[in-house]
């Protein structure tokens, strides 16, 4: 979400006649676009700032901004603590940062702005600003009205808004025309999604027509929300990847409750087992956290459990933190720093395990990767399959399709080695 939001704001730099930089140096306007769901994106944040601070000290012309959600809910203190920082634009604001941003050039006076109503307005979609780029997004809608007692989200994204069809369906085709090829549909709670007649389900069956669109994909769903024709979609739509963002939080029913979760262990190990039916090559990854206010050592077993019945081909874990104003953070009985730290670790160790064993049945398989660039080390070629697994692997340069030309294209590889974080692979053939 905070990508597309810094894309949104680069477009209309880019539209105002502004160019990036490589290096923050030579900046004249640094934007620390920030993220408060947890404590340390929170503390990331703050040092970043300090960072650009200290260069202003040598550029004195330079602008700062802070956008995002800590700008959404700590406006004052990061005026007070950062007297340097020039703006302070809140998480829905950013639609209109162009217009602070002109308002600051024209006056130099200090911009604090972090109103919650703001609607969701489509990008400037600037001509060649998604060169190079193969995957991408679009927001469908913004804020979240599910109040789960640990998120932050509701208070500095506001309620729940979603955009018109055709807004989407133009900045899709937009993307497309540009070269990206695999897109990713953002909300809080996709599932949600309404405009007009059209709910989620019926949205999906729209875009997915999109010409030259081969890979959609879509993040996050809310397990209390996911319907049969939701789950009927991936049997359906050819271009809807086999892949599912389905975050569970909690194993525990007493703790999905103090969570505010509305879903029992049982109702989310249904879900899986209806799209496992109707889909047996679906990977399914989640959110999960450890150490919510009240987990006993038997709620944190019932999140392992759940773990080891549900075989997910990933996790994204956490140690549960307060955020202000939240419920959870007036709860008692809070888990002590160890004791998080050490069922992070139990539960990372097995998940890793599981990770490993699901990409090990790959080895000897061919899988189609979408090719997206050059591996980190710059030597192999590296992409993802539909399952949103990645992949590195050697371009067949002997053959017309030499390395570079494969980006954008997707390719058969068979798999050789797999790893906990990626696939290994040797190119077979071209696919499209
Ligand atoms: N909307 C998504 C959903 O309902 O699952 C999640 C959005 S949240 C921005 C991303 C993840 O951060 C959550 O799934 C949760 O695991 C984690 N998270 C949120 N609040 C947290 C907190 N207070 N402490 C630790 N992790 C938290
Ligand atoms: Fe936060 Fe997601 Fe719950 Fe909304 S649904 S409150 S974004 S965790």
């Amino acid at each position: 979400m905070n990508e597309y939001d810094s894309d949104l704001v680069a477009q209309d730099l880019v539209s105002f006649g502004w160019k990036p930089t490589e290096y923050m140096e030579e900046a004249d306007l640094i934007i620390v676009n920030t993220c408060t769901v947890r404590k340390k994106p929170e503390h990331k944040a703050y040092s970043f700032i300090g960072r650009a601070v200290a260069l202003k000290k040598r550029r004195p012309h330079m602008i700062i901004a802070v956008i995002g959600c800590l700008a959404q809910q700590k406006k004052e203190e990061i005026m007070e603590r950062f007297p340097e920082v020039d703006m302070v634009i809140g998480a829905r604001d950013v639609v209109k940062f162009l217009d602070y941003f002109r308002e600051t050039i024209h006056t130099r006076k200090k911009i604090v702005s972090a109103c919650l109503d703001t609607y969701l307005r489509t990008p400037a979609l600037v001509k060649g600003f998604f060169k190079g780029r193969v995957t991408g997004y679009v927001s469908i809608m913004q804020g979240c009205n599910n109040f789960c007692s640990y998120c932050i989200v509701p208070y500095v994204r506001g309620r729940e808004i979603s955009r018109p069809l055709e807004e989407i369906i133009k900045e899709m085709e937009f993307l497309v025309s540009e070269g990206v090829r695999d897109i990713t549909l953002l909300g809080q709670n996709v599932n949600s999604y309404r405009w007009k007649d059209i709910d989620f389900p019926k949205l999906l069956k729209e875009v997915s027509k999109v010409e030259g669109l081969w890979r959609l994909r879509f993040t996050t769903s809310h397990p209390k929300d996911v319907s049969d024709e939701l789950i009927a979609c991936f049997k359906e739509l050819e271009n809807l990847c086999p892949h599912i963002h389905l975050p569970f939080q909690a194993g525990s029913n007493r703790i999905l409750a103090l969570m505010n979760r509305k879903y029992t262990r049982e109702k989310y190990i249904e879900l899986i087992e209806k799209l496992r039916n109707i889909r047996p090559d679906i990977a399914i990854t989640a959110d999960v956290m450890v150490g919510f206010p009240g987990e006993t050592e038997k709620d944190f077993q019932d999140t392992i459990d759940l773990i080891k019945k549900v075989q997910f081909d990933n996790l994204f874990s956490f140690k549960y933190t307060d955020r202000p104003g939240t419920p959870a953070e007036k709860m008692k009985n809070k888990v002590p720093e160890e004791e998080k730290e050490k069922r992070l670790t139990v539960l990372q160790r097995i998940q890793k395990e599981i990770t490993l064993k699901k990409n090990k049945e790959l080895e000897g398989k061919e899988v189609e990767v979408l090719v997206e660039g050059f591996s980190k080390k710059g030597d192999q070629l590296t992409g993802r399959t539909e399952t949103n697994k990645i992949v590195n692997f050697y371009g067949n340069i002997v053959n017309f399709y030499g390395n570079s030309e494969l980006i954008g294209h997707i390719v058969k590889v068979k798999i050789e080695q797999a790893f906990a974080n990626s696939l290994r692979g040797r190119f077979i053939s071209y696919v499209r």
